[in-house]
């Protein structure tokens, strides 16, 4: 007996091949019927008989392109009819067809064979690609997606390429940035003032540049890298030079698995999160080898990734490297360089030599870095390959334009069940960024075509984004407190409803008292929240000064513990090693200050805690980058059974709590008086806070009878403190709920703000 059913399939499922894909599998089952675009995605109609119509829904899902996102598949019963074959139709005339856009990801098996088959009229063409891999995100002008639409336009395809694009059962079928030899883009070699150098082959040419210690800037998929022989040391010291960067570790690319093994350690998920199509950068624990240290000095991880596009592949091969340091192309943050004559100029006195090619990225995208725990990988920073897969939330949500906050900035964009959260855009108190913030909001509202009804905001008046978002007219404003949107944020990509406990710990957020919060216990729901417990407030003397020296919360915090007794100059007398090697004079104008109340805001920061740690134990006394107090402090906790923490009181507060650090402090000058090494403070440090955290989860769960805790903020890229902080919240109890999908540092603020604003407009 016949059946037909209509199937609608929604997700990203329009560019990436899945037409051939259903087409491939209803004629191999000789079943008959139709397939066309769809504003929600595609529709199929199938029929034939009833077990083999059954067979086909089954597998529709298993088999889809690797590009493939199905989020909804709905399957009726239609009546049958006189169809003979199956066929892909047009779309319904006047239907507007509006489908997700896939992200960049990386050049597929199937091409990188082709591309190294001596046989292939692809041989050696860096940019081979086909529906199942290659540039998209950052090659689309405008929708719908089609060639006209990106920038691909300026290459008509040859007759080849033509045949294979239009043929539905052809890897490149509607492939977009279909392209060989004879019609598509090509490499080129520039010196550093940008003159084209002649030359047969300019990636075997920048092969041997890059061996001879010098650095080349190359044109990826979302934008510049600089790139220099990571295991050569003196190449790596004149690129951290030129860039500025002192210290902040470098991230590597590999040419395969096996030299990946050879660098870091890698389990199961490591390994296939380094070979996913997206090709994060990992971070992953160093292994002693052939890397320079000057990689990544002072850490026990580096950042490694596979290559991803053909030119990586190429250069790789071609020069034999074991790694290459391939670090954003920017002065320190500025946003990345995309075009050709854009990197001359602003990589001048940076790169010796540009690899380009004539191919315009549309749209910057840096790279993705993830860490792996617990088996699944983790966002610290999620731009290409991921973006713009949306967030896909639990319910339907009006349409959102979140700005995010001031560093690590992302926005966020929803519209039905969808958060559609941007590439990184970096630390909007850079000029460059700050245009990159416009460039996103305005490309993303078109790509995705979503009028913003809502506009949320970060609380903080200073934040560009917060600036930007109260000139914007005809929408509604919200102001979303930041430790608010940071637990919002890990509640929306779980999926969870109602109200939690949620521990929102991390360098800086504008609380609603006018003080800079950052170690805030809330008890959230998305529609508001009760601040239930915060450390103790503690100055910052010199404020921004104090972040970048945390020297300067080690004195606060003794200043304000110990005093009066070590106020002034009696301070240096506290016989540690940090109080010996301070400078009275520095001292006296810093407690001064404090005294005062000059430039020193009060913070309950859980970030600079860990600053004034570090600077106690003499780990780090003044910042290079950003949490680079924290991250080493982190780096230093020994490897030993030692279960011991440093104690926390919880004082009454209204009907909260505020979470003392005094007790702390005397244990830690305690061992410090003993001697006891780095590591081991370190150690005591990171488990003490999660004992205290356990007992305040414990006493605001008997208050509120609220089980679940959600656990969000920069801190929270701490491993150490996260792993256990989970194992010990689950093993009395808790149902724990961390991000996974968006960072839980800043970068993940929007999808927080957005979820908020939108619960506002709820009755
Ligand atoms: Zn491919
Ligand atoms: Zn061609
Ligand atoms: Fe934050």
């Amino acid at each position: 007996m016949e059946v037909r059913r209509q199937i609608e399939v929604s997700g990203i499922v329009q560019g990436v091949g899945f037409r051939p894909y259903v087409y491939r599998l209803a004629t191999g089952r000789h079943l008959k019927g139709t397939i066309r675009n769809t504003p929600a995605g595609v529709t199929i109609e199938i029929q034939g008989p009833a077990e083999t119509v059954q067979d086909f829904v089954e597998h529709l899902p298993a088999e889809a392109p690797p590009l493939a996102r199905i989020t909804c598949l709905a399957v009726h019963d239609v009546p049958c009819n006189g169809d003979q074959e199956f066929r892909i139709v047009d779309s319904h005339e006047g239907e507007e067809v509006r489908t997700l856009i896939s992200p960049d990801v990386a050049v597929c098996a199937d091409c990188l064979a082709e591309m190294f088959d001596l046989n292939d009229r692809r041989y050696r063409y860096p940019f081979i690609n086909c529906t199942n891999c290659g540039p998209r995100f950052t090659i689309i002008r405008d929708i719908p997606y089609d060639r006209p639409s990106t920038s691909m336009a300026v290459f008509p395809m040859c007759p080849a390429c033509l045949a294979e694009y239009e043929n539905p059962l052809d890897r490149r079928f509607h492939a977009q940035p279909n392209a060989c030899w004879e019609c598509g883009p090509r490499a080129e070699l520039w010196d550093k003032s940008g003159r084209k150098l002649e030359c047969r082959d300019p990636i075997a040419e920048a092969a041997l540049l890059l061996q001879s210690g010098l650095v080349v800037a190359l044109k990826g998929l979302g934008g510049f890298h600089l790139a220099v022989d990571a295991t050569n040391p003196a190449a790596v010291a004149l690129l951290r030079q030129r860039k500025h960067r002192v210290e902040k570790p470098f991230a590597v690319m590999v040419p395969d698995l096996q030299v990946a093994e050879e660098v870091c350690e890698l389990d199961g998920p490591a390994r296939t999160i380094l070979q996913s199509m997206q090709r994060p950068i990992v971070l992953l624990k160093k292994k002693p080898s052939i890397i320079s240290d000057q990689v990544a000095p002072f850490n026990r991880y580096l950042g490694i990734f596979l290559p991803y596009t053909p030119l990586h592949y190429l250069l790789l091969a071609e020069g034999g490297f074991k790694a290459l340091v391939m670090t954003s192309g920017n002065l320190s943050e500025e946003p990345i360089a995309i075009d050709n004559r854009e990197a001359v100029n602003r990589l001048d006195g940076l790169a010796d030599h540009f690899l380009v090619h004539n191919r315009d990225i549309l749209l910057r995208c840096d790279d993705s870095v993830v860490r792996v725990a617990g088996g699944i990988a983790r966002q610290l920073r999620r731009s290409r390959g991921f973006v713009p897969v949306p967030v896909f939330l639990k319910d339907n949500q009006p349409s959102v334009l979140a700005v995010g906050g001031e560093l690590k900035n992302t926005i966020c964009l929803t519209k039905d069940k969808n958060a559609f959260l941007s590439q990184h855009i970096g630390d909007l108190e850079n000029v460059e960024s700050y245009g990159f913030f416009h460039e996103a909001v305005e490309h993303l509202e078109r790509i995705l075509e979503i009028r913003p009804e809502i506009i949320a905001y970060d609380l903080h008046p200073n934040y560009f984004s917060t600036k930007w978002a109260l000139q914007q007219t005809g929408v509604k404003l919200v102001g979303v407190q930041h430790h608010h949107a940071h637990i919002a944020s890990c509640m929306a990509e779980n999926h969870l409803e109602g109200r939690v406990i949620g521990f929102a710990l991390d360098g800086t957020g504008y609380g609603t008292d006018g003080h800079i919060w950052g170690g805030e216990v809330l008890i959230a729901g998305y529609k508001d929240f009760e601040r239930a417990a915060h450390f103790e407030y503690v100055p910052l003397p010199g404020g921004e000064a104090a972040i970048r020296e945390p020297w300067r919360m080690a004195v606060s915090y003794l200043a304000h513990h110990f005093r009066p007794e070590f106020l002034k100059s009696e301070l240096l007398k506290f016989d540690i090693p940090f109080v010996r090697q301070l400078n009275q004079a520095k001292v006296d104008l810093l407690l001064r200050m404090i005294e005062q109340s000059v430039n020193s805001p009060l913070t309950s920061s859980c970030g600079r805690l860990f600053d004034a740690v570090s600077a106690l134990v003499g780990i780090r006394q003044q910042v290079n980058y950003e949490a680079q107090a924290a991250i080493e402090l982190e780096m230093a906790i020994s490897e030993s059974e030692d279960e011991t923490g440093y104690p926390l009181e919880l004082l009454p507060n209204g009907p909260g709590w505020i979470i003392g650090t005094r007790p702390l402090f005397v244990s830690l000058l305690n061992d410090l008086g003993n001697n006891l090494p780095a590591a081991a403070i370190s150690r005591r440090f990171h488990n003490g806070l999660v004992e205290g955290f356990v007992q305040l989860a414990t006493l605001l769960c008997n208050q509120t009878t609220l089980r679940r805790v959600c656990l969000s903020g920069g801190t929270f890229h701490n491993l150490y403190l996260s792993q256990r902080l989970e194992t010990r919240l689950s093993d009395v109890g808790f149902e724990v709920f961390v991000q996974k999908e968006v960072p839980s540092g800043d970068g993940g603020l929007s999808l927080g703000q957005a979820l908020v604003a939108a619960a506002t407009m709820q009755p």
